[in-house]
């Protein structure tokens, strides 16, 4: 078998085609206006192609062949294992293209390809398969009535769902929202980042080739600009979300200005990690610790960006932390053996830097805080640990979504849980703990919509709904319940003779 090196990628990366229009009605279309923007790799700041944007009348054609598609039911008639054979084709076909993908994606976000090899893109292609899997499963209810009676409760798509996704697993996350939605019967648009739209864009050809008719799933890359003509169309039934806080509260206002859209959305993140005296394994603990805000170069929405250790274990923990750290040196992310990548930006990457320099003033930097391998052209940050004893302080309070933890300490559990509560955000915590009270009694108080217990970041295959309390957003992605989000709840009363 080949082996899959540097060499390998760079290779494969000379013979990449890439295509940046949008996919709209069952073809690639340039923008009506013809305007296009620079698609820039983060791993060298040099453009790969040019990006269709897609404006107002862009967003309006797309819009409308995705109802004329539902109006016609060509996809939310047909048997639901009919759609379920497509959608497992389209699944099949994402697999097949893996390398492809996973070189676009590595390419566009600066993910080592060591990731999307193994998590972004086989993860995509799974989720399609899941809930294809589902669609044909998953039935009604016959409700109680009284004896004249029969009632039905049944569930039916939305109309057209339009998704709008953030950067940093452009494809999965993308996938959590446009599976569930079209399993269900809808017509989806979907508006990758502009940072990152090249996946997006190229599966839209594997789902017409997997036999998903036109109109039934579109992509529109753009700006922040198209994400806010789909949030305020009269047309979209549903806008899912995912990305920050700020965007999501915009997304809410577009939809009251507009039609009262159902709106979904996933947001952002300070997640808590803590770990009691009791800790049952250290060195794991550290080594997840780690991985928890350094793991995708900390672009992560359940970055475990608050880590808080108890005092008498502090000095031991932070010796183990530091050199898990050391292992993240950001490198090539072509190069299989990088476990980090570069930023998926310039703009990101100076947000972060500037965090930084916040971070120096108001606490203790232990490790990292510059960029590295600036001659490369590409936006490098190396893994950075504050100690900080002011869980008020700017870097502790606010979401930096980059590779940059800060440490705090408590002396009680009521303290632990205290602090971990104490954010605008609830999108996931974890606490560490030999005693089994403890577990349950600190995830219970937790106000978070996932709760790890003796671990961090388990997936635990697609079962699990995943979303945020508080500001970290409505609503659930993966499980059964996600099918909740793209469908109306009918009750259909008969009345007997
Ligand atoms: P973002 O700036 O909010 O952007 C998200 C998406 O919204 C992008 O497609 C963006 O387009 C678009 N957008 C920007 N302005 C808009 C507007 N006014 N109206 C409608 N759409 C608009 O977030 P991001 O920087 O891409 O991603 C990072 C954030 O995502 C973090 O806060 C992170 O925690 C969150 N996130 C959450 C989850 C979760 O499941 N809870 C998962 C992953 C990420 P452009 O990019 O083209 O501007
Ligand atoms: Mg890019």
């Amino acid at each position: 078998m080949e082996s899959k090196d540097l060499k390998y990628w760079q290779d494969r990366r000379a013979t990449l085609h890439f295509e940046g229009r949008a996919f709209i009605d069952g073809e690639y279309r340039a923008s009506e206006n013809g305007k296009r923007f620079d698609c820039v790799s983060p791993i060298d700041g040099k453009v790969l192609t040019e990006i269709a944007e897609c404006g107002a009348s862009d967003i309006d054609v797309a819009v409308a062949a995705a109802r004329r598609a539902f109006e016609q039911r060509v996809w939310c008639g047909l048997n639901p294992r009919q759609r379920k054979a497509i959608l497992l084709r389209w699944a099949a076909s994402i697999g097949e293209h893996l390398d492809e993908l996973a070189l676009l994606e590595t390419l566009d976000a600066g993910k080592p390809v060591a990731d999307t090899t193994t998590v972004d893109v086989p993860g995509a292609a799974y989720c399609v398969q899941w809930f294809a899997e589902a669609i044909d499963k998953s039935g009604g209810e016959v409700a109680p009535a009284d004896h004249h009676l029969v009632g039905l409760v049944t569930r039916e798509p939305i109309g057209v769902v339009a998704a709008v996704v953030p950067w940093n697993f452009p494809l999965l996350m993308a996938s959590w929202k446009f599976a569930p939605a079209l399993a269900a019967g809808n017509s989806v648009v979907l508006k990758p980042s502009e940072k990152s739209p090249l996946t997006a864009i190229r599966i839209a050809q594997l789902a017409h080739e997997a036999g998903i008719p036109a109109g039934v799933f579109n992509v529109v890359p753009g700006t922040g600009e198209a994400g806010k003509q789909l949030a305020l169309h009269r047309d979209v039934d549903c806008l899912a979300f995912t990305g920050s806080t700020q965007v999501g509260k915009l997304i809410m206002q577009y939809a009251g200005q507009s039609n009262l859209k159902r709106v979904w959305l996933e947001l952002g993140g300070k997640s808590p990690n803590i770990v009691m005296p009791d800790c049952p394994d250290l060195d794991r603990a550290a080594q997840a610790a780690a991985s928890a805000i350094f793991y995708n170069m900390g672009e992560m929405c359940t970055a475990g960006s608050r880590l808080l250790v108890h005092r008498d274990i502090k000095a031991t923990f932070l010796d183990k932390l530091l050199a898990a750290a050391r292992r993240y040196q950001p490198g090539n992310p072509m190069d299989p053996n990088t476990s980090m990548g570069a930023i998926v930006d310039h703009a990101q990457m100076e947000r972060v830097l500037d965090y930084i320099r916040a971070g120096r003033e108001e606490a203790n930097l232990i490790a990292g805080g510059s960029r590295v391998h600036c001659d490369s052209g590409g936006f490098y940050i190396e893994p950075t640990i504050f100690d900080n004893d002011k869980p008020d302080a700017r870097i502790v309070r606010e979401e930096i979504f980059g590779p940059v933890l800060s440490v705090l300490t408590f002396d009680t559990v009521d303290e632990a849980v205290r602090i971990a509560n104490e954010s605008e955000y609830g999108l996931a915590a974890a606490v560490w703990t030999s005693d089994l009270a403890t577990a349950h009694d600190v995830s219970r108080r937790l106000r978070a919509g996932t709760v790890w217990v003796n671990c961090y970041d388990e997936g635990g295959d697609m079962n699990f709904p995943f979303g945020g309390y508080k500001q970290s957003g409505n609503g659930r992605d993966k499980s059964l319940h996600a099918l909740e989000k793209y469908t109306e709840l009918k009750s259909t009363l008969i009345r007997l003779q």
